[in-house]
């Protein structure tokens, strides 16, 4: 494991602002001394999600998740601890420190530096070839299709021209490796071991993180006749399909400052969409939509709203879209264009005003589905409400949120015309029963930490030398069989060892234990009155339990009656009397 000096971190943390970090993925509003917004982590539609900026922490109220900056990102981008540090410190423009890096981390840190390089000269290559007469056909293509010169240059669209090895005899000319070509999908490789150029005659779409380094191509034929139509990059070290969404290297600000993002299925929409001015668009490029594309998204906004085919909307890919959008704690609307369009050609043919007014009307996706469903059956009849219901309860089920899900499913009811209160019941808990199938994060129990823990852990982060003293005051007896042991132990060792402070203890804590901590110390007042009052609380509490425990051996020898062994009764009273006293003069 790498492992970074302290002063390093120190240093980080000092820089890294907390809340301009979290706010990269989502929109806080400061109400107080904390900052609120709608948690990442669960769907949520009421923030319970808090950042203290002074102390450098962040706690959801809903699930229970918390921890510093670096724990933040760790859990937000899946990433470890050294790769937390490494994504802070370059988005704050700290050079790392020298690193003990295995081998192994090396190559592989090393590989992917390649890789995002040779995706760019790929890209720069593309583009020459598209200015270049060789490209002039495909320039008629793109403008054909009404796509602008600016546009283009925006998207950097390219051309891979007809010969079966022309980019990779540029690129090796360059100085890269033909094995790094084939790593990187950009070359072939037959059976027989040769090689040759994955793109040949196509128009190339880089398809860039959202950080805008080009990580993969999608090449769409030149030929009618050309299959496939649409030929993409494999997945890659530095690419994968499932985590990407096209575009939103150019929208994420737009998104962000509009709040909401408008999602297209193909690279032409996004192109016609942007180009009328409807910045905050994003492709989900055809297959359905992930949740880790959603978390993606989620950086920005929890608002989206679905502009697809009419006549694939509610569909295969798109609908299964729609759910696990919901299901995630979106907000989704639907905008409907007329059947058989398409934004691409809804924009070109009716124009920007028009396609803004689509998104203006748009309808949430749930009463979009009951309309369309509805309509597909004869509510009249038994038969069509029962097909009816069974069609939506299972919409209604990936609802996250219980009370909306409990108003849809009174809609339900009135839709198909129940009545009958025992039958609308009904219809609630199915919807509820199929809930199990969301996995819900389990919140952690704090319910077992005594206020004087509470109190203690409170303190270390909003006043840390009282606590301290506090704990210097206790045994290591004291803090046995507590439910934060582990956290009270930490602090004294870092105390003892390296000097403490609530920034390097937030950072040592497992996520379990940064929960915990984090919860109580987002409460606004400690509880217990002083740190030294939670030092008696917690030493009463042990000699209490010391005293039980003699009681407890007192009865046993006292059961035996005369076999007794005299001695050690007597003692056992002595220690007795000794922790009543202890007891006594504590108060
Ligand atoms: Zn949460």
């Amino acid at each position: 494991m790498a492992l970074f000096p302290q002063s390093f971190i120190d240093d980080l943390k000092q820089h890294a602002d907390i809340v301009l970090v979290i706010q990269d993925y989502v929109s806080l509003k400061k109400t107080g001394a904390t900052y609120k917004g709608l948690c990442p982590f669960h769907g949520e539609k009421t923030p319970s999600f808090h950042v203290n900026r002074d102390k450098g922490f962040f706690h959801c109220f809903g699930c229970g998740v918390g921890g510093d900056v670096l724990k933040f990102l760790e859990l937000h981008e899946k990433i470890g601890f050294a790769d937390a540090v490494r994504q802070l410190a370059q988005r704050f423009g700290l050079s790392m420190p020298e690193l003990e890096q295995s081998d192994d981390q090396r190559a592989s840190a090393l590989e992917r530096e390649s890789l995002l390089k040779i995706h760019e000269a790929a890209a720069a290559w593309f583009r020459q070839q598209l200015a270049s007469p060789a490209g002039a056909r495909v320039r008629a293509q793109i403008a054909s299709r009404d796509v602008t010169a600016a546009t283009n240059e925006a998207l950097g669209l390219g051309y891979a021209p007809q010969g079966r090895d022309e980019l990779k005899k540029a690129l090796l000319r360059q100085g890269f490796s033909q094995a790094l070509l084939v790593r990187a999908g950009l070359l072939v490789q037959r059976d027989d071991g040769s090689t040759v150029d994955r793109f040949r005659n196509r128009l190339m779409i880089p398809i860039c993180r959202d950080t805008g380094s080009v990580i993969a191509f999608g090449g769409r034929a030149v030929e009618a006749d050309q299959q496939p139509k649409y030929l993409n990059s494999p997945e890659t070290p530095i690419y994968s399909k499932g985590r990407t969404l096209y575009g939103l290297n150019l929208s994420k600000a737009a998104i962000r400052q509009g709040k909401f993002a408008v999602m297209v299925e193909g690279y032409f929409d996004f192109a016609q969409v942007y180009q009328a001015g409807v910045r905050s668009v994003v492709a989900s490029c055809g297959t359905a939509l992930t949740p880790q594309q959603a978390q993606q998204l989620r950086r920005f906004t929890d608002k989206v709203v679905l502009s697809f085919d009419p006549d694939v909307a509610g569909q295969g890919a798109t609908a299964k879209s729609c759910e696990m959008l919901v299901a995630e704690g979106f907000e989704v609307n639907v905008a409907l264009l007329p059947p058989g369009e398409d934004p691409d050609t809804f924009v070109r043919r009716h124009g920007a005003d028009a396609y803004a007014e689509r998104l203006r009307r748009s309808q949430p996706y749930l009463e979009y589905m009951l309309d369309r469903v509805s309509a597909g059956h004869d509510l009249r009849s038994d038969e069509g409400r029962v097909k009816f219901l069974a069609e939506m309860l299972p919409i209604a089920a990936r609802i996250p949120d219980v009370n909306m899900r409990d108003r849809f499913a009174d809609r339900l009811a009135f839709k198909a015309n129940v009545t009958d209160e025992v039958v609308r019941s009904q219809i609630r808990s199915a919807a509820v029963q199929k809930q199990t199938t969301i996995a819900r994060r389990e919140s952690p129990n704090p319910g077992n930490v005594t206020q004087a823990e509470k109190g203690l852990i409170w303190w270390l982060i909003h006043e840390p030398a009282a606590a301290l003293a506090g704990l210097a005051a206790l045994d290591q007896a004291d803090l046995e069989g507590l439910t934060s042991t582990s956290v009270l132990d930490l602090a004294r060792k870092l105390n003892q060892d390296s000097g403490f402070s609530p920034s390097l203890l937030l950072e040592r804590l497992n996520t379990a234990e940064s929960q915990l901590v984090t919860g109580i110390a987002s409460e606004g007042e400690a509880h217990v009155v002083d740190a030294s009052e939670c030092t008696r609380i917690l030493k009463r509490r042990r000699f209490e339990r010391e005293r039980a425990a003699i009681q407890r051996d007192i009865d046993r020898l006292q059961q035996r009656g005369d076999d007794a062994p005299r001695g050690e009764l007597e003692q056992l009273l002595v220690r007795k009397y000794d922790l009543i006293q202890k007891i006594e003069r504590l108060g």
